[in-house]
């Protein structure tokens, strides 16, 4: 069983490297921790609420920058974008894993496969929405410079601090989410190289879009949109992204999975198809997954944030549109959108969600992130005893920086029981 736990750059800036190795390790007894190498356009906490245990401040919103030194070759047309700190050669990842070493603690980067702040040349590098909107800060996967800059980016990282895993997230298509929420966001990817590879794959791109423009339509109005969702040429537009994501995950397997053990950092079931994750094949190119089933966002970000924004964009109630987007992803609870507000989904749903992902990951094993902010203590132990009884292989308690030290201390109670 993996206890593991993940932190920001600004926990150990704020609280120093000896002081968080000390509560991960004693207080949480969380013997693993992902490093977060750059970050998200993300208030902390997410999406609402205050850093309970931060000296300095309350809310930290950062961009997505590489908050540690980095080497990229050059020539790609476009650059990572480098925090102040990495531009100065501070490297956090490195001072918690000294710290982390005196306390028996294993650091492991987190990293961001195509999610970063970029300049340069970016627009030709990025992400296309149907609409034709150019997603900034996230690399479009079939492009020969992505490629080459993942190959060359997770060998840096693995040369740069020999972890005992890295922990790859964003490999994927974009969500709703970022500075702002944004549903057209998540129709990517309509760039001259995806269009000229979806012709090859037969798709019809003009009946592509205009199936998407029906399904956003759909949601908006608050009527079924499951049958807009299973047409021929949409279906094979998901698979034909998901053939994108799973590539380059057997493209970093290549690069470092000899070196070190790989684990990809998933949506849950339900959402992963929509975002161009494809369960079955990614489990035979990687050594473990973690996904995320918070409950209480309804999945990895924030489904009320979507719900309303949608809503927002036509006249339908926000309650029509939350029934129409469960619908889609097949969730099995009938709640309101006001109860979901409320509560979040039922527990149940960590233990759903982890039990479709190992069946369908087979042998390879299947960690589930566990929510510890914004949750009643007493929440935890529920959701971890969901997530065992669903298979899982271990457990992501996240996130250090956001929970409370109550339930740190509750998390250590879990994992020392084990
Ligand atoms: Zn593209």
């Amino acid at each position: 069983m993996i206890f593991a736990t993940q932190i920001h750059p600004h926990d150990v800036r704020d609280e120093g490297a000896a002081a968080v190795a000390r509560n991960i390790s004693e207080l949480a007894a969380c013997p693993v921790v992902g490093a977060e190498i750059s970050t998200l356009e993300e208030r902390h906490p997410y999406p609402h609420g205050e850093l309970p245990h931060n000296p300095r401040r309350n809310v930290v919103v950062t961009h997505a920058r590489h908050e540690t030194p980095l080497e990229i070759p050059t020539g790609l047309g476009f650059r990572p974008v480098l925090s102040e700190e990495a531009i100065s050669g501070s490297d956090y990842v490195a001072q918690i894993s000294q710290a982390g070493q005196e306390v028996g603690l294993s650091v492991i980067p987190w990293i961001k496969a195509l999610n970063i702040e970029l300049e340069g040349d970016w627009q030709q590098a990025c992400v296309v929405t149907a609409g034709g909107r150019v997603v900034g800060n996230w690399l479009c996967p079939s492009k020969p410079s992505t490629e080459y800059y993942v190959r060359s980016y997770v060998r840096y990282i693995v040369s740069r601090y020999s972890p005992r895993a890295v922990l790859v997230d964003r490999l994927r298509y974009p969500d709703w989410s970022g500075e702002q929420v944004d549903p057209s966001s998540l129709f990517t990817c309509f760039c001259p190289d995806c269009e000229a590879l979806m012709a090859s794959y037969g798709i019809d791109t003009s009946h592509v879009r205009a199936s998407l423009k029906r399904l956003g339509d759909s949601f908006i109005a608050g009527t079924d949109a499951t049958t807009i969702a299973h047409d021929d040429q949409l279906r094979l537009w998901m698979k034909f992204r998901q053939d994108r994501i799973t590539r380059l995950a057997q493209i970093i397997q290549d690069e470092i999975g000899a070196m070190t053990t790989v684990w990809l950092n998933l949506w849950p079931p339900s959402f992963a198809p929509w975002m161009g994750q494809d369960y079955s094949s990614l489990g035979r190119v990687c050594h473990g997954a973690k996904h995320f089933p918070y409950h209480k966002l309804g999945g990895g970000a924030d489904l009320s944030g979507l719900v309303r924004r949608l809503a927002g964009m036509g006249v339908e109630s926000p309650e029509r549109v939350f029934r129409s987007v469960m619908d889609l992803l097949e969730l099995p609870y009938s709640l309101s959108l006001a109860e979901f507000e409320e509560h979040g989904l039922p527990v149940d749903y960590v233990q759903h969600e982890t039990a479709n992902a190992v069946r369908i990951f087979k042998a390879t094993p299947i960690y589930t992130g566990v929510q510890i902010w914004d949750i009643p203590a007493s929440e935890i132990e529920a959701a971890t005893e969901a997530a065992a009884s669903g298979g899982a292989s271990g457990f992501f308690f996240y996130c250090y920086g956001w929970a409370t030290l109550d339930a740190l201390a509750e998390v250590g109670r879990i994992a020392r029981r084990q």
